[in-house]
């Protein structure tokens, strides 16, 4: 969790809940948000107290009603946590699983829905962290629009960074948090909705807390938040989306990749899933010198990388979460190279 220091220093100010600037505050936060995805005149935005996963939580169980059906197609971990999420919700739900290395396909969501009528919503996560892969967010939208049925998305490591426009693809709800693209503190999660889908979910929710209808009409009402806000949390996320606007607005950095389903492919892990027993044994052996290498990066004072296990081979992810720039990832491709120099890697070539 890395932000900056005018992020940080956004916390020193005390607020009350009630404090004019305060509602200010939050007023300009739910506009600003609505805005980063073209959504100002279909969609608000429901800051709720907590991570990201709150957020999630939030939507699903405030937005899928309890006659409704969910299907959650995923390819990792927090997809698996909406199924989850669903579960303890009470909510009937099916799911089609993708392998990791692989995205979500639109084509198996539309042959389900096709024979399962009963389902009304669709759950997908825009970018897998656990693998980084990024799904098909504007095909799969494309075929939950045109079967009538609504989407939700977790764009929690993509929102502010990665393109997502209501003008570009229909969505009921988008959840996110304040400290990943965006490089505000942790504490807040948001659900930005479309007010017709909010109108109609009243009574739905499965928990006071996390009601998205009740906490909406506080705002709406008073400015208002409905329990304690986490003031300070929220004058640095105020800030950090300041920020953001001043690096240009959360502009793709290679409009060309807009819209491509990209993969993770490691070459090491498509040729272990030839379950070819040379190649098996090759991956045991690195998996040792894997565990001698990440030990190492750390001692160089590079925390943000995750040992994360695939099924098929070792891996792991680099935290690019907050306040990130040019130099910091510099910093760290030069810890890695100096590392892999000590280990005797001549090269990071697969
Ligand atoms: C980080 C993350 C979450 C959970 O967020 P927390 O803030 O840890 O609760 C959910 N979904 C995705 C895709 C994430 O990357």
């Amino acid at each position: 969790m890395t932000t900056t220091r005018s992020v940080k220093e956004a916390m020193l100010r005390d607020f009350g809940s009630r404090d004019g600037e305060f509602i200010e505050i939050n007023t300009r936060i739910r506009r600003r948000l609505v805005e980063l995805v073209d959504a100002v005149e279909t969609h608000v935005a429901v800051p709720i107290q907590g991570s990201g996963t709150f957020a999630v939580e939030a939507m699903i169980g405030s937005l899928v009603p309890r006659n409704g059906r969910l299907l959650i197609a995923f390819n990792g971990a927090y997809g698996k946590r909406i199924v989850r999420i669903a579960e303890y919700a009470d909510r009937s739900v099916t799911t089609i699983e993708t392998a990791e290395d692989a995205p979500v396909s639109p084509e198996a969501i539309d042959a389900t829905l096709a024979v399962d009528p009963a389902i009304t919503h669709v759950a997908v996560v825009h970018c897998e962290t656990t693998t980084g892969i990024l799904n098909p967010l504007v095909e799969v939208a494309a075929v939950v629009a045109h079967r009538g049925k609504a989407l939700l998305i977790d764009a929690m490591s993509s929102f502010g960074a990665l393109p997502l426009s209501a003008k570009e693809i229909r969505f009921a709800a988008v959840a996110a948090s304040s400290n990943k693209c965006l490089q505000g503190a942790p504490g807040l999660g948001f659900v930005i909705v479309e007010k017709t889908t909010l109108g109609a979910t009243k009574g739905d929710a499965r928990a006071l807390t996390l009601d998205l209808h009740e906490q909406n009409k506080g705002f709406e009402g008073n400015g208002q938040w409905r329990f304690t806000p986490p003031t300070h949390v929220i004058a640095a996320f105020d800030q950090a989306l300041k920020e953001h606007e001043a690096e240009g607005r959360g502009e793709p950095a290679d409009p060309g990749r807009r819209h491509a389903g990209t993969r993770l492919r490691d070459p090491a892990a498509r040729r272990a899933s030839s379950a070819d027993h040379r190649d098996l044994q090759d991956a045991r052996r690195s998996e040792l010198r894997f565990h001698a290498f990440l030990r190492r990066v750390a001692r160089s004072g590079l925390r943000d990388l995750y040992p994360g296990k695939l099924t098929l081979a070792e891996s792991f992810r680099v935290g690019c979460i907050g306040a990130l720039g040019a130099d910091e990832m510099t910093g760290a491709l030069a810890a890695v190279r100096s590392t892999m120099r000590e280990l005797g890697v001549a090269s990071g070539r697969p």
